[in-house]
């Protein structure tokens, strides 16, 4: 399977994205990971990025194109994926059509975890990392709201988007997931 989890900073994309890859055995790909990494490791990539990353600002698409298309090109994704964090734009998500194209593959399915603007605060709040500090959460959520809130309906328009309720027990929103997808946990 070809999958998309789309979802607010706080919204438990990170999460489900782990639980689902080992129900359906396929790798979790979180962009934001990949780009923590570079940075720790000090990779040109990562110096190109830390300033951006550490403001709360997204990564530019050129260079996600490349992350992305670099990343789906290996063995490992050959069978599926789940895509955490990517697209988080319009000319992302047009960028993705094109990379599927050029794999000759489709997307099965855009998975929205819908969870309420309060609790996501709260929820990265009680978080601990570098980059979440409380100016800079407000930074990404305002920056999800203006950028990757209209893939929501980019979505919608082409009949892929699976909507979920995120505001509930980590195990509920696996089971509601997996039907979304017509499978069943354990299956
Ligand atoms: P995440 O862990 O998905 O919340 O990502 C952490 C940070 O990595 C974001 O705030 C962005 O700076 C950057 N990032 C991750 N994925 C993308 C993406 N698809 N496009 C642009 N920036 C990204």
């Amino acid at each position: 399977m070809r999958l998309v989890l789309l979802g607010a900073p706080g919204s438990g994309k990170g999460t489900q994205a782990a639980l689902l890859a080992e129900e359906l055995d396929i790798p979790a790909i979180s962009t934001g990971e990949m780009l923590r990494e570079a940075v720790a490791a000090a990779t040109p990539l990562g110096e190109k990025i830390k300033q951006v990353m550490s403001s709360g600002d997204l990564v530019d698409d050129a260079t996600m194109g490349e992350v992305v298309r670099d990343r789906l090109a290996k063995e490992d994704a050959r069978g599926g994926f789940i895509l955490d964090g990517y697209p988080r734009t319009l000319a992302q998500a047009d960028q993705l059509a094109e990379i599927l194209v050029g794999m000759e593959a489709e997307l099965d399915g855009v998975l929205y975890l819908e969870v309420p603007e309060a609790v996501l605060m709260e929820r990265i709040l009680g978080r601990q990392r570098a980059d979440d500090k409380e100016d800079v959460i407000r930074q990404r959520l305002l920056v999800y709201r203006r950028q990757t809130q209209p893939l929501v309906e980019y979505f919608e328009q082409r009949g892929q988007l699976l909507p979920i309720d995120g505001d509930r027990l980590i195990e509920q929103i696996t089971v509601a997931l997996l039907e979304a997808l017509g499978r069943k946990v354990g299956e």
